[in-house]
């Protein structure tokens, strides 16, 4: 007999719970596929692929293409989050160049910066950047969050930099913005998940709170750290250190 067919009192809580799980896994999973068809869809009609575009089509296609993308990253971290929740967040670890993976995520998170004014630089270190041994996924997962807040949590105009530091044990990703900060006294609280801060609440409504918490379940789950620095107004500094060893 399956679980829909028993009485309400004999379907334990941890059976309900666990077909709610499936479900939203499942759905996020599916809208997922759809929201990346109309991304597909509308980066082609933004690159002028089905014929040019007036100023004002351009804006509302735009708008169209941000709310989108928000929604691939919020169900990327219901995603992310239910996996952590199981313990089932695993990391493959392979042979990672992160200068070219920083590139890649710019591609999308430079787009973003356009349509909030927001320039982002890159700072190649001279050195040579020996790769890291992480789970490439999971870092692009890190790099579109933090990315996306330091643009989210800015002003228009205001410049977002992400570096990177070789060290003798250690390569450091760091991506400094020019925003809002973050409270001293809420500092404490934002690797909390659903924690966000005042002013961030005020000048972004929209936000659940899930990105930092997984950012460091992920970052330490390869083996690494995660620190910050923030004053409010002035700006904030968010520091990966991803060991340079291969031994897991
Ligand atoms: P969300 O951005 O959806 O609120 P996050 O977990 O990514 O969720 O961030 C949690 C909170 O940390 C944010 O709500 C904000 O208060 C603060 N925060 C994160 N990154 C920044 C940043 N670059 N500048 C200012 N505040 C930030």
């Amino acid at each position: 007999m399956s679980a829909v067919d028993l009485p309400d009192t004999e379907v334990s809580s941890f059976t309900v719970d666990q077909m709610k799980a499936n479900f939203v896994s499942v759905a996020a999973h599916q809208l997922r596929t759809s929201l990346a068809a109309t991304k597909w869809t509308l980066n082609m009609l933004l690159n002028g692929d089905l014929g040019s575009l007036n100023d004002e089509q351009r804006a509302f296609l735009s708008k169209a293409y941000e709310s989108n993308a928000r929604m691939i990253a919020l169900l990327a971290d219901i995603l992310l989050s239910d996996q952590i929740d199981a313990g089932k967040l695993k990391s493959s670890g392979i042979a990672v160049n992160l200068p070219d993976l920083i590139d890649s995520v710019l591609v999308e998170i430079r787009l973003l910066g356009n349509m909030h004014h927001i320039s982002i630089d890159f700072v190649q270190s001279g050195a040579a950047i020996p790769p890291v041994h992480i789970d490439p996924q999971q870092m692009r997962a890190v790099l579109q969050n933090l990315l996306e807040n330091a643009v989210k949590y800015s002003n228009p105009h205001d410049m977002v930099q992400v570096s990177i530091e070789h060290r003798p044990d250690y390569v450091a990703i760091v991506v400094k913005d020019q925003g809002i900060g973050i409270p001293s006294e809420q500092q404490k609280d934002i690797f909390n998940r659903f924690f966000r801060a005042s002013n961030a609440i005020q000048v972004e409504a929209e936000g659940f709170g899930l990105g930092l918490c997984i950012v460091k379940n992920i970052v330490e789950q390869n083996r690494g750290t995660i620190s910050f620095t923030s004053t409010e107004n002035e700006g904030s500094t968010f520091r990966v250190e991803l060991p340079t060893s291969s031994v897991v």
